[in-house]
């Protein structure tokens, strides 16, 4: 029993902590009792697969809960069963991660794309009918467009700069705004930084929404989250996290997470149980290392992102940036989305090299600091090719469309000094041509 109590942190101190300090005073200790294990400061490993209930009583009242067949009394909690189901180190996570998002409850699991695919398969049915922005990380485009039609699920696309009325005639003209199920959103979009208000997303899934039937909206917040943006505050049901990038934020971890209410979140967790796709006690571990320096990391790199931004818009082989800060109020709605919904303007950037794939890949092998890799939010900079890299699989012409061409290089800013990063794009960009 003392475990228990020591992920479920749903008590008055806790909450009052919550209101008064800021997240990251939080991260190091939020939802973990040292006194429930023998004082570590730091909370445990538990390297177990299975739980021992101190009665049979006891574990039918935990697997009650476990598969919703009663809604917990008031003060109890999900005991420990099977490390499938849940795991301390698991609980005091998902607790933990939480404080960012406003949200009730947190799921992680062991990939990005684990909390991806695990969100679509339980909240869509065949027949349905999905909305996506455009452009998606790549693995998401995959998976809503060649697995999602397997199992009879419909998909039509939006871009940026559409407004809710075309969103609206984009799912009439399906011909199946009957079925419409989810609106899918990510944003900035991966890789061109393409900013889609939230709030639209929520208008338009209330316009199809019934008494019956709830629309959802779900947003990848992998490039801003969780410090610089928090899609629950503008209307998302969920949030969806590649936890390998800022989260986790050293490249040495991949994991994935997914937030909302608490009734949602339930119905996440369950489908992951039987998937077995849950974050193992060791993934966990990192990350929740992780958490500590994150809003630190996150500082760094938005700082730094925003001199190497300024540095690239006055190069002469740098033909256009794609950053929000480049942003003003001549970009329109772009402008707007961003000062409503980003924090900062994230340490992302992409830009399109002078020329086209030579001219790209020249820069990119002549890189010393920065290493060519795919993989974002990390420590140290990061620089790859999407076209041909982590978008390839996206067909042309849709792939030029959404300005993914050969001259496009995205770089994913580190916390090294911003003097180092700048003098060896410099150096990069002089080798080119
Ligand atoms: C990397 C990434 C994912 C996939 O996450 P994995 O942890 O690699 O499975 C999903 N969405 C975005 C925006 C990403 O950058």
């Amino acid at each position: 029993m003392q475990y228990n109590s020591v992920c479920h942190s749903r008590n008055i101190i806790l909450y009052l902590n919550l209101i008064i300090m800021k997240p990251e005073s939080l991260m190091m200790s939020y939802g973990y009792k040292p006194e429930l294990s023998a004082g570590a400061v730091k909370s445990p490993i538990f390297l177990t697969s299975t739980f021992a209930f101190q009665s049979a009583e006891e574990g039918k009242a935990f697997f009650e809960i476990a598969y919703g067949f009663r809604t917990p009394e008031q003060g109890e909690e999900l005991g420990f069963i099977y490390s499938r189901l849940n795991n301390p180190k698991l609980s005091i996570l998902e607790e933990r991660l939480t404080v960012w998002d406003g949200a009730e409850e947190a799921a992680v699991l062991e990939s990005g794309m684990a909390a991806i695919s695990t969100v679509l398969l339980e909240f869509l049915s065949p027949g349905d009918l999905l909305l996506t922005s455009g452009p998606l990380y790549g693995g998401s485009y995959y998976f809503i467009n060649k697995v999602l039609p397997k199992f009879g699920i419909s998909v039509v696309d939006f871009r940026v700069g559409q407004t809710k009325e075309q969103l609206r005639e984009i799912v009439k003209n399906s011909g199946k705004a009957d079925r419409l199920s989810m609106i899918y959103i990510e944003t900035p979009a991966n890789p061109t930084n393409d900013l889609i208000d939230i709030e639209m997303g929520r208008e338009v899934a209330e316009y199809f929404s019934t008494g019956e039937k709830q629309i959802y909206v779900v947003v990848d917040n992998t490039y801003m989250g969780p410090v610089w943006q928090q899609p629950l505050k503008h209307g998302a049901d969920l949030v969806l996290y590649s936890a390998t990038k800022y989260i986790g934020g050293h490249s040495d971890v991949i994991a994935g997470a997914c937030l909302g209410s608490g009734e949602l979140l339930a119905r996440v967790k369950k489908l992951r149980t039987f998937l077995g796709n849950m974050a193992s006690p060791h993934t966990c571990w990192l990350l929740m290392r992780s958490l500590e320096t994150l809003k630190a990391r996150m500082d760094i790199q938005a700082a730094n992102a925003n001199k190497v931004a300024e540095f690239l818009l006055n190069h002469p082989n740098v033909e256009r940036v794609y950053f929000p800060g480049t942003l003003n109020e001549a970009d329109g709605m772009q402008y707007l989305i961003r000062q409503k919904q980003c924090l900062t303007n994230g340490g992302m950037i992409s830009f399109d090299v002078k020329g086209g794939e030579k001219e790209a890949f020249q820069f990119l092998n002549a890189l010393k600091l920065i290493k060519l890799a795919v993989s974002l939010g990390s420590t140290e900079s990061l620089a790859e090719h999407p076209a041909t890299m982590t978008h390839v699989d996206i067909e042309s012409p849709y792939k030029e469309q959404l300005r993914i061409t050969e001259k496009l290089v995205r770089i994913s800013i580190g916390i090294e000094n911003h003097e180092d990063i700048i003098s060896d794009m410099k150096q990069a960009l002089e080798s080119v041509g």
